[in-house]
């Protein structure tokens, strides 16, 4: 203990900005050690995790066993959080930017002063000057924070709340299929035959401990169940890795092999038939029907003509996969963005819909509301042009404003934005996420009063008037919701180990006291209370529904099941305040509930995509849908949308297909040098980026491992170590996202380059999304 703790406030210092009188607590003090749960803000997957302390001070991370997301298990990004809590470089005081926009220098202003700022910004009709329009941009971790921040825009007057997120797994394609929202949830261990078209659920932040955990399992039983997963990319991720087959496919391409199964399941005559004629729409209809679609353009030849996967391989997949009993097909997530991330999820939609494994007992299931009101949200209605507060989501036309937020500077540009006056930011650093990195410099130099709210200046920060600083997850109250995709409910609860640092506040509290400040009342019946008392009284609805329980023990998988099989029953709580008191105990709430078949009597019908609808939603595209060469007006929309998948044009050509890692999947792990140290993990190359390049297009251009190459695009060029590998496809250049930060703290100045900053800016006409799968670039070596 004496030496952990006298390293501690010695060695790791450097990185660790451990306050003053801490340090001097750890060297004299008794050295008690005590432990708190609470819930990893690190991403959105919501892991309970356990904080060591020693004389209350926070030491050591650690998963929660009791929380039935992770069981004990947490990922580096969660062991890390230490490194954000006591990091060097966080704020401690309001700043205010001295000179231009884009310029770095600033200068203190008192918390009141800032305030009263952004709440003069604000201010309703009667209260002072009418309100320019606000928007305001989150980077949604999938909290309660969020759905308040979403009210506090509604509630102040703006439909211009945007919280930047990746979908969930099948979210685009079951949104245009016409069924609900969240998307329907699955359970990986009911299927015997799995296909994921570029998910990797492994490394992307749905639920990585929670799908590493499921996979280990799977992959253990599988001489026994015989469980096959195949995994589609054009470079082998972890999901790649950890699957029993990996079919290699030209990126952008994936919507196009899932209809050729489709093609094939059609041709053989080996699809659901009940299931399609009683629960889906426009599979057969005329000339304008989803059969007509895919007979006519995704024969075998031709998909394999565009994407790269031999003729044989769509054959024996379409047959496996209608051949099995639980079928599942999975799309969505980084690495399967592309032009035409919509349609492909579409496309795999259809597949699950034809196979009939939609009705399968526990496969599928319908997401369990929690017993809240709901919360507003924003939408983007292609049909007027706007946001709005009132989406129609029954059609599945309206598009959630989280799909549109990467691209607000071209919505500004198109006219569908308003020229806004003011843009809270937080917890999102657009100038280094976005591949359209000059449009939002230039867009936020234009907007007149620019807000941040963070834990340390970053790459954002100079287009920002102000800059407060924020309490850390560790630091403060909130709850993560579930998370869409698992087959139970969870609520964890993040509640402080420590005390705010000394100048920071939590986010919760800064929006109910500028909602007060504006006559929103954003906690009915409770004006001055805090965020804590919010997160309680949220707490208090999920009492009154009679529904789940505080954690209780460790939940393995075959215990779950168990529940289920043989009902459970709830513990009763005489009162709140014991409920309340457990719930801090046990660090959150879980309801493993019942899993039914999803109710398709009462469920809307699937629709199954056909030319016509696709022709009507182009041309509602909610970006300036781009002209192309040699486009003519009878090439159909599906055929149209392929032409966005790109082939390397030369020797030194390559698609440049930036990935994402467990390690740093937003970008702001790069300020944790934890993180950084097994950034490279798998590539052996450590605080830098890299560029994976498979050996037959090494050879071709005599480079060798470790050989620098100038990757030149044309928004400009980044020098990178190349790394030969057999897991990635010839046609591509895979360099990982996360490094190549110009402000981020000190550690990740200098190191590495972003190859987001690299990509043209080509959108998914459909979704409105940015594809990360469509740059071409050109590899030059660099003799030394
Ligand atoms: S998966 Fe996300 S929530 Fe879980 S430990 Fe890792 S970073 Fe934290």
């Amino acid at each position: 203990m004496l030496g952990a703790t006298g390293a501690l406030a010695g060695g790791v210092s450097r990185i660790w900005a451990i306050p003053d009188e801490w340090r001097e607590k750890l060297r004299s003090g008794p050295r008690l050690e005590t432990w708190k749960v609470s819930t990893c803000g690190q991403c959105p997957a919501g892991c309970g995790i356990r904080v060591r302390l020693i004389d209350d001070i926070p030491v050591r991370i650690l998963g929660n066993p009791i929380a039935p997301v992770n069981s004990g298990f947490a990922c580096p990004m969660g062991e890390a959080g230490l490194e954000l809590l006591y990091h060097p470089d966080r704020i401690a005081a309001p700043v205010r930017r001295k000179g231009k926009k884009g310029e770095r220098g600033w200068e203190p202003v008192s918390w009141d002063a800032a305030l009263e700022q952004i709440s003069q910004a604000l201010a309703k009709p009667g209260k002072g000057k009418p309100p320019g329009p606000f928007g305001f941009l989150m980077g949604d971790r999938n909290t309660l924070l969020t759905q308040l921040a979403g009210e506090f825009a509604s509630r102040s007057g703006s439909s211009h709340f945007f919280p930047w997120r990746i979908p969930s797994v099948n979210e685009l394609g079951f949104w245009q299929g016409g069924l609900e929202y969240p998307p329907l949830a699955f359970d990986l261990t009911r299927t015997d035959y799995m296909i994921t078209f570029g998910t990797n659920l492994l490394e992307e932040p749905l639920s990585p401990v929670y799908f590493n955990r499921i996979y280990g399992k799977l992959k253990g039983e599988r001489a026994r169940t015989g469980l096959k997963m195949v995994h589609v990319d054009a470079r082998m991720s972890q999901a790649g890795r950890n699957a029993t087959e990996w079919v290699q496919i030209r990126p952008g391409s994936m919507g196009v092999l899932a209809l050729g199964l489709t093609y094939v399941i059609l041709r053989d005559n080996i699809y659901d038939q009940d299931f399609i004629s009683r629960h889906t729409q426009d599979f057969r209809k005329g000339s304008d029907d989803f059969q007509t679609l895919v007979t006519r353009d995704y024969s075998p030849d031709r998909v394999s003509e565009v994407t790269g996967v031999p003729a044989q391989t769509i054959l024996r997949l379409a047959r496996e996969f209608s051949s099995a009993k639980a079928p599942l097909a999975l799309a969505g997530g980084t690495m399967a963005s592309s032009e035409m991330e919509l349609f492909t999820q579409w496309g795999v939609a259809s597949l699950n819909a034809l196979s009939g494994s939609f009705s399968a007992e526990g496969l599928w299931r319908d997401p369990a509301p929690l017993p809240w009101d709901p919360f507003p949200v924003s939408a983007f209605s292609p049909r007027s042009g706007a946001f709005s507060r009132k989406p129609e989501y029954g059609l599945g036309s309206d598009l959630p404003a989280s799909w549109m937020a990467e691209n607000l500077p071209a919505l500004a540009e198109a006219g569908k934005l308003p020229d806004l006056e003011t843009l809270l930011i937080a917890h999102v650093n657009p100038v280094f996420q976005a591949s359209n990195q000059k449009a939002w410099r230039d867009w936020l130099s234009r907007i007149p009063l620019v807000v941040q709210f963070a834990t340390m200046i970053d790459d954002t920060s100079p287009y920002a008037d102000l800059v407060l600083p924020l309490t850390t997850y560790l630091e403060q109250w909130d709850l993560t919701l579930p998370t869409p995709n698992l087959p139970f409910s969870q609520l964890g609860l993040q509640q402080p180990v420590v005390p705010p640092m000394s100048g920071a506040r939590p986010l919760g509290d800064i929006l109910l006291s500028l909602g007060r400040e504006a006559g929103v009342d954003l906690h009915p019946g409770s004006n001055g209370k805090s965020y804590e008392e919010y997160v309680e009284a949220r707490m208090k609805q999920i009492f009154a529904s009679g529904k789940g329980t505080p954690f209780f023990e460790a939940v393995s998988l075959e215990f779950l099941e168990d529940l289920r099989k043989r009902g459970w029953q709830v513990y009763s709580y005489p009162a709140f305040g014991d409920f309340w008191r457990l719930l801090q105990e046990k660090g959150g709430w879980w309801d493993p509930g019942e899993y039914p078949a999803v109710d398709w009597k009462r469920k809307k019908k699937f629709l199954f995509p056909t030319t016509s609808r696709l022709a009507a939603l182009l041309k509602e595209s909610p970006v300036p849908r781009p002209e192309r060469d040699g486009e003519t007006k009878d090439k159909t929309p599906n055929l149209w949308l392929e032409e966005g998948i790109r082939r390397p044009d030369g020797p030194n050509s390559f698609i440049l297909v930036p990935f994402t890692s467990l390690m740093n999947m937003t970008g702001d792990g790069a300020s944790q040098p934890l993180l950084q140290e097994m950034f490279g993990l798998y590539s052996r190359l450590y605080w830098q980026t890299w560029a994976e390049m498979h050996p037959e297009r090494a050879k071709r251009l005599a480079l060798r491992d470790g050989d620098l190459i100038r990757v030149v695009a044309e928004k400009g060029q980044m020098t990178l170590p190349v790394k030969i590998v057999p897991t990635v496809s010839t046609e591509i250049l895979s360099v990982p996202f996360g490094q190549g930060h110009a402000e981020r703290g000190r550690t990740p100045k200098q190191i590495g380059a972003n190859p987001v900053a690299m990509l043209d800016h080509h959108a998914d006409p459909l979704s409105g999304r940015n594809s990360w799968r469509s740059t071409l670039v050109r590899v030059e070596k660099i003799n030394r």
